[in-house]
């Protein structure tokens, strides 16, 4: 015990440490196993449950209220003399961005599974963020305990759909108890709280029923050691420390998928999963070093090496009592109070006042950080997320995490009078904090407008300001964020040959010619304007006023489509020729032409107007599948497939995001 006490200080042996997230399709038990793994590890003395919003991981007063979890943090949980990190991960499909920061900075993931409901949507997408950082992962197949929860058919749904290579290891068996195939035992889960283990030698008939899956176990484990092949195809018995070793082989290479089973909820199954993270995933040192570029642009390997240069990834600023903090994960080097550090790509360097440790909502102070740990950065006020931060000599940028463009904006202002100042104040403060908000001011109307990831990230946000910072948000109605494109290439020759006046008397004649061009790009490839143009007549040279006025009317003109002037996005524009007529010509002749001309080969083009399609997925009751499945196609879905399942239907479409604005609200009352 009291080595585990020392553990959780922050000071483990990296090889004893593991990082690891819990991911799953929100309601499949991601907060209950997770205060499972807090109370069987000592790290929480009491359980939470989470419907009654009590639960330790869930601290964000929203959290409570939403029944969801939002935020990542971390936790200890002291486990046979290693140190399991938990990164709490959320759930909620608009939080994605925040799985994947959290994502970036873990060496392993449990992902959580409905034994009912097998791969769920947000399954899938845990999945796929999973499989792009590379991330070894463990299956839980929960809720066990629920009539139809099946764990076979919750494998074979992982090979499925989501292409996994499912490997069973621990398997649920009536009575609150689980067959380990690996080492041929079975456990068994007693007391209030499922913290009486028995661990028995597993007995001939339940070998038999289980012979299929223990074959499969053996022969995934074969494929690694030869050694073990031999033994596997003799059928005598095989060493348990070996299969472990050749599985934790093949689960870090992302080949195996090792799956455990049980329920969160009634505490078991549980402690079979916390012995498999420490004896199937991987410590920090095990994991591929990272890449990161340095000034010139070349890629090193950044080991994770703590007398070497400070290479340390932000994936997390979070005000504590309304200060400014920053999670990290230490990549190469150390950080200790007091140290500075470069933003990687700026001029900024900053110093680190204090460094934590953190679990949950508490934090310890720590002397240092070093390479592989997680910790809690006080004292900087420029870092945000995603910046690497490090040793200001020696300048290396670790990827950077790339943050969505919001789909749905708001407009916004302050209740009550006097709040203004605060209000700008808080809108600057939950903007840092959050790559996928964004603030600004609507040219046309005035109104100021919050973008977000969707109405459920946009309300929260709201809930947060108020309780945090007093101030009372009064919204607009929800404007889906649209953009635009064009649907062919357009080209425009345009003359400008007018006379303006200014004044009583004065006229000033303006005269320019521009060609231009305009070519659809595939989509995501964003803007590109080419001011390059050929100068007639032959021999004439624009001056610098000229010439910035070209680039500039480009520029105005590629701001907005030509459907509804929404912004532009995957065009190239092309100023390929522009004609002087002498005085006339003048810097302001030149803007306009070249706007004008652009803005006509947009036209000729023609805009497309690209509206956010949410990937949607809705399961309700048999009987209400009809009129569910009518109601979607009156808001524009697109339906792509039907499941039934025990009296549930599950639709998957796609859907503009205007048709499902409220719609949670209309379909509850369907
Ligand atoms: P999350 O959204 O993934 O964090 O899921 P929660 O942990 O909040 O659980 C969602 C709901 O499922 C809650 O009402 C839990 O009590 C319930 N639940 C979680 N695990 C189990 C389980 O193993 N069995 C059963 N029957 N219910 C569970
Ligand atoms: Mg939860």
């Amino acid at each position: 015990m009291a080595a585990d006490k020392k553990a959780s200080k922050g000071r483990a042996k990296l090889e004893t440490v593991r990082n690891i997230g819990i991911a799953a399709h929100i309601d499949a038990g991601k907060t209950t196993l997770t205060e499972r793994v807090l109370f069987f590890t000592g790290a929480s003395h009491r359980i939470g449950e989470v419907h009654d919003g009590a639960a330790h991981m869930d601290w964000m007063d929203e959290e409570k209220a939403h029944g969801i979890t939002i935020t990542s943090a971390v936790t200890k949980c002291p486990w046979k003399k290693h140190l399991i990190q938990i990164v709490d991960t959320p759930g909620h499909v608009d939080f994605t961005i925040e799985v994947e920061r959290a994502m970036r900075v873990l060496d392993g993931a449990i992902i959580v599974m409905d034994g009912v409901r097998g791969v769920e949507p947000q399954t899938e997408t845990v999945w796929r963020q999973a499989n792009k950082f590379d991330i070894p992962r463990l299956i839980f197949v929960n809720k066990m305990d629920r009539p139809g929860a099946d764990y076979r058919r919750a494998m074979a749904s992982l090979e499925t759909r989501l292409k996994g290579h499912p490997v069973p290891v621990c398997v649920p068996l009536e009575g609150n108890r689980v067959a380990d195939l690996i080492h041929d035992q079975i456990w068994s889960f007693a007391g209030e709280r499922g913290e009486e283990v028995t661990v028995a030698p597993m007995d001939d008939a339940t070998r038999n029923s289980l012979e299929d899956l223990r074959e499969t176990m053996l022969l995934a484990a074969a494929e690694i050691d030869e050694d073990l092949e031999e033994a596997v195809l003799e059928g005598g018995p095989v060493d348990a420390d070996k299969i472990t070793a050749a599985l934790r082989q093949a689960t870090i290479e992302g080949t195996v998928h090792p799956v455990f089973g049980g329920s969160a909820l009634k505490n078991w199954g549980v402690q079979p999963l916390l012995d498999g993270v420490l004896g199937l995933l991987p410590s920090p040192l095990e994991r591929p070093a990272s890449v990161g570029i340095d000034r010139k642009g070349e890629e090193h390997l950044i080991e994770m090496d703590a007398s070497a240069p400070l290479a340390a990834l932000a994936f997390k600023v979070q005000l504590w009592e309304g200060r400014r903090h920053v999670f990290v994960r230490v990549f190469r080097g150390k950080l200790a109070p007091g140290d500075k550090v470069r933003i990687a790509g700026t001029h900024d360097v900053e110093r680190v006042a204090r460094v934590f440790d953190v679990d949950a909502h508490k934090k310890d102070r720590l002397d240092e950080a070093r390479a592989g740990q997680i910790a809690l950065l006080a004292g900087l006020r420029l870092a945000t997320t995603g910046d690497t931060l490090c040793d200001p000599a020696h300048e290396i940028t670790l990827e950077r995490i790339v943050a969505r463009e919001p789909v749905l904006g708001l407009a916004v202002e302050p209740e009550g009078a006097g709040m203004e100042e605060k209000f700008l104040e808080v809108m600057g403060k939950v903007c840092a904090e959050d790559p996928t908000l964004r603030f600004g001011e609507d040219e046309d109307t005035g109104q100021r407008i919050l973008e977000g990831m969707g109405e459920l990230h946009l309300q929260i946000v709201f809930e947060r300001i108020e309780r945090e910072f007093g101030v009372k948000i009064r919204a607009g109605r929800p404007r889906v964020m649209v953009r635009e494109t064009v649907a062919a290439a357009g080209a425009s020759n345009t003359l400008v040959d007018r006379v303006i006046r200014i004044g009583e008397d004065k006229e000033l004649p303006l005269k320019a010619r521009v060609s231009c061009r305009i070519t659809p790009l595939e989509r995501g490839a964003g803007m590109t304007v080419a001011v390059n143009p050929k100068i007639l007549p032959e021999g004439t040279v624009l001056n610098p006023a000229q010439m910035e006025a070209v680039q500039q009317g480009a520029e105005d003109a590629a701001g907005a489509g030509p459907a509804e002037g929404a912004p532009l996005q995957d065009v190239k524009v092309e100023v390929l020729e522009v004609e002087t007529y002498g005085e006339p010509s003048t810097a302001q002749a030149l803007r306009i032409a070249t706007s004008q001309a652009v803005r006509s080969a947009l036209s000729e083009g023609g805009g497309l107007v690209l509206r956010p399609l949410m990937n949607t997925t809705v399961v309700c009751p048999d009987e209400n599948m009809g009129q569910v499945l009518g109601d979607l196609q009156s808001r524009g879905a697109i339906i792509s497939g039907q499941e039934n399942a025990d009296g549930t239907s599950i639709i998957h479409g796609l859907a503009p995001l205007e048709g499902l604005l409220g719609y949670t609200t209309e379909l509850r009352s369907i």
